[in-house]
């Protein structure tokens, strides 16, 4: 038995007033309104074609971004390897939602983590190179 109740939908917090979060794009929305039940829509065709919540993103940036910067959190190279590889999907997903085109992943991704390989051996003038992000 769920906090929601039986056969309630579990994606859906109410929040009062009308308005709805769902938990799964976090979006916070007026369900009665069309305007809004159209934007919903959009939401998640973004996650189906590859995007991430905005929170989802940004809540793995933070994890990463720590592992990425405290040398004590690295443990073994696999880590870092793991984290820089989070960070790159986190600004691809922020490219998808962007429309940048499917095809255009592996320039993208060679660009991001070059980037990142300057960050974590500490290399100042590249990392300013690329920081145009
Ligand atoms: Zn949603």
């Amino acid at each position: 038995m769920s906090q929601w109740g039986m056969g309630e939908d579990n994606t859906i917090i109410n929040k009062g007033g009308g308005i709805v979060e769902c938990r799964i794009c976090g979006l916070n929305y007026l369900p009665e309104l069309e305007e809004d039940r159209e934007r919903h829509e959009r939401e998640h065709l973004n996650v189906l074609a590859g995007g991430i919540p905005y929170e989802v993103r940004e809540f793995m940036k933070q994890a990463a971004w720590e592992v990425l910067d405290n040398e004590d959190l690295r443990e073994t190279s696999q880590r870092l390897e793991r984290a820089k590889r989070t960070l790159a999907f986190a600004y691809w997903s922020r490219a998808i939602s962007n429309s940048i085109p499917e095809n255009e992943l592996k320039p993208y991704m060679a660009d991001t983590l070059a980037w990142l390989d300057a960050i974590g051996a500490g290399d100042q003038v590249e990392v300013d190179r690329k920081a145009e992000r």
